[in-house]
């Protein structure tokens, strides 16, 4: 792998400019050129090649921001990505066509359509943890949908957030699409100009930051958050395959996904089974020194690492617990002998600690899940139908799987997000395009025919009326 000249900051913008874009992207919207259908195609073509171009580049930088694999790099970053392009290039003239519904008889006669259309100048702001997918899957939705689009990335990956920045301006005029790169600062300038739409994918935290200011010109907006979600294990589940799945998606970008098992609640009988399981699997997957792996991330800066590595302080390590704070190494940990009181367990984790707790009875394990947040996603491995009927009916959670943890993103039929302090909205697939579009529902009515039981003077219509909405 060639070696990525080391990007150390990102540049902030400047409040002058950022407003000056915003009012560009308003003309440009305003010409109608994104309306055409055949437009958006092409750029999204444009787009496909871009990133074909820039593959090598993007696994250099997100190497560089955080030592992650190549494997991950491609399978969920620039892969994923891909995948949503072509199923998106291969359904856009579909979803963009007026979609006819029924039409209720007191209009006859008439026919009643839903217009999807853009909402116009879409601002997307991305987290550091999936620096490219997290930006560009938003971004396919919106360019998709007929919008112009401003796009910040996490200033915490500054290599992927140059490349991005790159990628983008070599191929589209920045009235259309455009990315403004910066810290805190320039969100600020941002957040402070008008849009049609915001997608925020973040922290709870900055969630309302942006909610607040979108609040101001009543923009609507998509707030993809995060939480504690939970991976459940009954006593009846298969252990092993229970402690693989659960172990790929938290060791997975070294527990820095937004959906990746926070804590797991295993039931008491099976606890150590379980424990010992995963333990046997993190050497299986990462050798006896996980530091030494090519497979296995690092943590995003120095301030997560000291974050993280106080919260290996919390109850007894059962696997793991090694650090280097030069490479921001964090081992692959389990945590045993947790209360709900430690720090741990009071926010996300966002890395590589998996704290386990056991429980009784699975009316346990939902109330356990009930006292908290609803959170992002949820995991409940069992063989028994019942219990997993139960469980799905009595907690609340943005989305997740029955024996899998993460795969649910993988199919774009299912929408994508959060609930509660999880976030609103959801995309994905068809769901990327719906989100980005306002549905215009419009009646066209007939002209040839116009009774007279709806105008004054009413007289005595009513019981007529009401003989009507009765035989509806
Ligand atoms: P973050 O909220 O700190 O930052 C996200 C963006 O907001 C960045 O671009 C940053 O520049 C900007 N920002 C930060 N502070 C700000 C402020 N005070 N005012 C205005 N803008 C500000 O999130 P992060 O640390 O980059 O990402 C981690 C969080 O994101 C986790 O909570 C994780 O669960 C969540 N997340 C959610 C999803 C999802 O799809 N639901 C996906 C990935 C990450």
């Amino acid at each position: 792998m060639a070696t990525p000249a080391t990007i150390t900051a990102t540049p902030e913008a400047d409040q002058r400019s950022v407003q000056k874009l915003v009012q560009r992207q308003r003309a440009f919207f305003a010409s109608g050129k994104t309306l055409d259908v055949e437009f958006r195609r092409e750029q999204l073509k444009r787009l496909q090649q871009a990133i074909r171009k820039h593959e090598q580049d993007l696994f250099d930088a997100m190497y560089s921001d955080f030592r992650k694999p190549e494997m991950e790099t491609y399978s969920t970053e620039v892969g994923f990505v891909e995948l949503e392009l072509k199923l998106t290039l291969k359904n856009l003239t579909n979803w963009a066509k007026p979609r006819k519904v029924s039409e209720s008889i007191i209009n006859f006669p008439a026919s009643s359509y839903v217009y999807s259309e853009p909402y116009g100048v879409a601002l997307i702001i991305g987290p550091w943890n999936y620096p490219f997918q997290l930006l560009l899957n938003p971004l396919i939705g919106a360019m998709a949908a007929g919008n112009c689009a401003v796009v910040k990335p996490s200033e915490l990956t500054p290599a992927t957030s140059a490349v991005v920045a790159r990628m983008l301006r070599e191929n589209f005029e920045e009235d259309y699409v455009a990315v403004v790169e910066g810290g805190v600062q320039t969100t600020q300038y941002l957040l402070q100009q008008r849009y049609d739409y915001i997608f925020f994918t973040g922290s709870t935290r900055v969630g309302k930051i942006v909610m607040r200011a979108a609040a101001e010109n009543l923009t609507p907006v998509t707030l993809e958050l995060g939480g504690k979600s939970p991976a459940i294990v009954a006593e009846d589940a298969d252990l092993g395959l229970a402690a693989r799945r659960i172990a790929w998606g938290k060791y997975l970008n070294a527990g820095q996904t937004c959906v990746a098992p926070d804590y797991v609640l295993v039931e008491e009988q099976v606890k150590e089974e379980f424990v010992h399981l995963l333990s046997q699997t993190i050497q299986d997957f990462y050798g006896e020194d996980p530091a030494k792996s090519p497979d296995y991330a690092r943590i995003v800066n120095d301030q997560h690492f000291s974050r993280l590595s106080k919260l290996l302080q919390d109850g007894v390590t059962r696997t793991g617990g090694q650090t280097d704070g030069n490479s921001r190494y964090i081992a692959p940990t389990v945590l045993d002998q947790v209360t709900w009181q430690h720090p741990v367990m009071q926010d996300e984790i966002f890395g590589p600690i998996l704290p386990v707790i056991p429980f009784k009875g699975i009316d346990e394990a939902v109330k356990m899940v009930n006292n908290h947040e609803k959170p992002l996603a949820l995991y409940f491995f069992s063989s028994s139908k019942s219990k997993q009927q139960q469980l799905l009916q009595y907690t609340h959670f943005g989305g997740g799987c029955i024996n899998d943890t993460i795969s649910h993103l993988i199919n774009p039929n299912l929408p994508f997000g959060g609930v509660g302090a999880s976030g609103m909205g959801s995309y994905h697939g068809k769901g990327s395009f719906d989100v980005f579009s306002h549905q215009k529902s419009v009646l066209h009515r007939g002209t040839w025919i116009d009774l007279p039981l709806r105008y004054p003077p009413y007289r005595n219509r009513l019981p007529m009326l009401r003989k009507l909405f009765n035989w509806l």
